[in-house]
């Protein structure tokens, strides 16, 4: 499986300005390269080699490799749509690639710029660490925010494929961000917390509007976002541990109807996101493959008012976000849970999904990575 790690770069002022020296030659050269392969009407890497290799390496100063990768980038760029001349801007992802790039073990990477090799500290968190022998010597040089960032290119070994006997329904929610068929409530209690402090506080600042103001407004962004992937990642990894540990696949609903559902919960927006759902979605299904386990989606239209115990489908069954009473026959419990267990039984009743060897076709679903 192939997947991307975002890592953090630590260059020293005088390493970040060649950086940036080296990444704006690499975009104009590449925007260049761009006319001539449209003057041409071709994206022939050969083709554009031939006419422009040198040039590009004598007017731009670009080293031979990264005059090739310049001219592959142009060319992947003029094939997606060849009735326009491709623009690049000063500041796009420049491609690494192990003749330019050089890891030297587990805390530095070593860049090619104009200037020379660089050798840069690099902040990893343990779970980068871990993955880190699966990188595949290719990377996206990244400047964001005035930070340095590197987008590793890791090969995820595919765990054996597991039989599962049985399945794991998993609702994801907003107060409680993943609830599962056995009754598990995976909560977001740090970043629920954090969101409440910090939005305190962000009414202050917007009212303010100084540069200042809003430069604090997006570290705090960001220090979110850091939260809710560690959280994320954590109740991925707990949700596809326990279904594995069980010999069980794991059941979601569709993510096109879960996104409306947030829009149609409009308070809950505040609290989570609708990119935080699908990173969450998108860490359980690589976790999931990685590990062997198949992931069902199923047609969420009915789950949350479908009574379990006689199937009674009304929308009053939800008596509120949390409390689930069914008007039929008075079966009550929790609303995400029952959730979960609906979309658990409906898993088993697809087609493909049979409840002894669930998995006998291939999994309907394999997640593309956040
Ligand atoms: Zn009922």
């Amino acid at each position: 499986v192939k997947q991307t790690l975002l890592v953090k770069l630590g260059p020293s002022p005088e390493q970040a300005a060649w950086l940036l020296r080296t990444m704006e030659a690499f975009n104009a050269a590449c925007d260049y390269l761009a006319g001539v392969a449209f003057s041409l009407s071709s994206a022939n890497k050969y083709k554009l080699q031939h006419e422009a290799y040198h040039a590009v390496r004598d007017r731009f100063g670009l080293s031979s490799q990264m005059a090739v990768r310049a001219i592959s980038k142009v060319c992947e760029a003029f094939k997606r749509d060849r009735t326009k001349r491709p623009e690049f801007r000063p500041h796009g992802a420049m491609p690494y690639d192990e003749r330019i790039m050089a890891w030297k073990g587990l805390d530095r990477v070593s860049l090619l710029t104009l200037f020379g090799r660089v050798l840069i500290p690099v902040r990893f968190s343990a779970y980068q660490a871990e993955r880190l022998d699966q990188r595949r010597g290719q990377a996206d040089l990244v400047y964001r925010d005035g930070l340095w960032l590197l987008l590793v290119t890791i090969d995820a070994p595919e765990g054996e494929p597991l039989d599962p006997e049985e399945v794991l329904g998993v609702d994801l929610g907003i107060v409680n961000v993943a609830t599962d068929s056995d009754g598990n409530q995976y909560s977001g209690a740090t970043i629920l917390g954090l969101r409440r402090r910090h939005r305190r506080t962000r009414t202050r600042l917007q009212s303010k509007g100084t540069k200042s103001a809003k430069r604090l407004l997006k570290k705090r962004r960001r220090q979110e976002a850091r939260f809710q992937r560690h959280e994320n990642h954590q109740i991925s990894k707990q949700i596809v541990a326990r279904a594995k540990d069980t010999k069980r696949a794991i059941a979601l609903e569709d993510l096109t109807h879960i996104r409306q559902r947030i829009r149609s919960r409009k308070p809950q927006r505040a609290t989570l996101s609708s990119w935080a759902f699908a990173q969450l979605r998108a860490f359980i299904a690589y976790k999931a493959q990685a590990a062997g386990v198949p992931v069902f989606l199923v047609d969420p239209r009915n789950t949350s008012r479908t009574c379990p115990a006689c199937g009674h489908v009304e929308k009053a069954n939800r008596k509120s976000q949390a409390r689930f009473l069914c008007v039929s026959c008075g079966c009550a419990g929790n609303a995400d849970r029952i959730a979960a267990e609906n979309i658990r039984r409906a898993a088993l009743s697809l087609p493909d999904a049979a409840p002894s060897g669930v998995a006998a076709k291939s999994p309907r679903f394999s997640g593309g990575v956040a």
